[in-house]
């Protein structure tokens, strides 16, 4: 039987025991209302009630200044991909910049040319995607509409370190596998988004904070639901929103700050979660080799590989057998990965490490 407190899945990931008791109640009933939240209004005070929590969450965890709206949007972070070009970049005379550090930032890459003029300021492709540029070694130019990078990513297991400073231009970050599972200042960005599925709750929803000021850059007749702007005036509820996904994300949003303290405490326990499970693999380098180079290194995914192929699906099987589920590498490089999100508990890690060395001493 696999378990959820060993599921180390790439997205959608594990949700807190606490999480998902809840959301089995409310399935049934809501205890507020007597309804089930599968068939609650979203027109329902409820729902508005619901909606202003989980953006004051938000805020509150991160500090986020009121300048910032707080949207909950349709069509996963790859809609974001063509959103953002369509309303940030239309107008402009210079392309759009990009780095292409992995599977995810080169598929926005690749959506965005659909649309606008984008230029990749740097290519990992060279290195095999296992590092990532220092900030300030890339040629940029003052007149790009906006920059955009991926925080980490989520196949390569690859992480930067924080944002590049004072870059002049809307800077713009995909992070939707590692929003709230570290602090960081909403300051340095335009906008940041991610989906929920990866840290924040079931798929359905992607959270996007944007600043105000750029909302002016949005050229006119756009179809309504690809403006941003329709989202801002409706408050996140023009057309029917993925109720259900808003409440699951709400309760992660308490639960991080009342169980587990913040983005201070999320932060250290990641570490430590992360650093459990490099030093396994460190500790079996004969056998396994880590995707990502030392400094690029993720703490949300782990991307390994074994380094005789065949051990590859006898550690799968294992590893299910003993109720872990979610270790298949991405289908685009293969391998393993184990994702430790912020609901994977250091406990489950520890477990993740043990098994990595028992199965190395047993086929070492
Ligand atoms: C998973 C992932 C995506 C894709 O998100 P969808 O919601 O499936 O569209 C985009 N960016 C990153 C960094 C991801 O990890």
């Amino acid at each position: 039987m696999l378990s959820n407190l060993l599921n180390f899945s790439g997205g959608p990931g594990a949700l807190p025991p606490s999480v998902l008791e809840q959301t089995q109640c409310a399935i049934a009933a809501l205890p507020d209302t007597g309804l089930s939240i599968l068939g609650m209004s979203h027109r329902s005070e409820w729902f508005k009630a619901l909606l202003q929590e989980a953006q004051d969450n938000i805020r509150s965890l991160l500090d986020v200044p009121d300048r910032y709206h707080i949207l909950f949007l349709q069509g996963g972070s790859s809609l974001q991909f063509s959103m953002i070009p369509m309303n940030f970049a239309a107008a402009a005379t210079a392309p759009a910049e990009f780095v292409a550090s992995g599977y995810w930032s080169r598929k926005a890459i690749g959506e965005a040319k659909a649309v606008v003029n984008a230029h990749t300021v740097w290519d990992g492709a060279a290195g095999g995607y296992r590092n990532l540029p220092a900030w300030g070694d890339l040629e940029r130019s003052a007149r790009a509409p906006f920059f955009h990078y991926v925080s980490n990513e989520t196949v390569e297991g690859l992480q930067f370190s924080g944002a590049p400073s004072a870059i002049g231009v809307p800077l713009i970050a995909d992070m939707s596998s590692d929003f709230l599972s570290r602090r960081f200042d909403i300051g340095d960005y335009a906008m940041v988004y991610a989906h929920a599925q990866k840290n924040l709750g079931p798929a359905g929803v992607t959270v996007a904070l944007i600043d105000e000021a750029l909302l002016s850059r949005i050229p006119s007749g756009l179809p309504p639901m690809l403006d941003y702007r329709t989202h801002v005036e409706h408050g996140s509820n023009y057309n029917t929103p993925p109720v259900f996904s808003i409440y699951v994300l709400n309760l992660v949003s308490r639960w991080l700050r009342d169980e587990v303290g913040g983005l201070d405490a999320i932060e250290h326990l990641n570490q430590r979660k992360a650093g459990m499970l490099y030093q396994a693999l460190e500790r079996q380098r004969q056998m396994i080799e880590v995707h990502a180079d030392v400094a690029a290194r993720s703490s949300m995914n782990v991307a390994f590989r074994f380094r005789d192929e065949s051990l590859q699906g006898l550690f799968l099987a294992e590893a299910n057998a003993a109720g872990f589920s979610g270790l298949e590498g991405h289908r685009s490089i293969g391998g393993l990965r184990a994702s430790l999100y912020n609901a994977v508990s250091e406990e489950a890690v520890r477990q993740l490490a043990d098994h990595v060395d028992d199965f190395a001493r047993r086929h070492g």
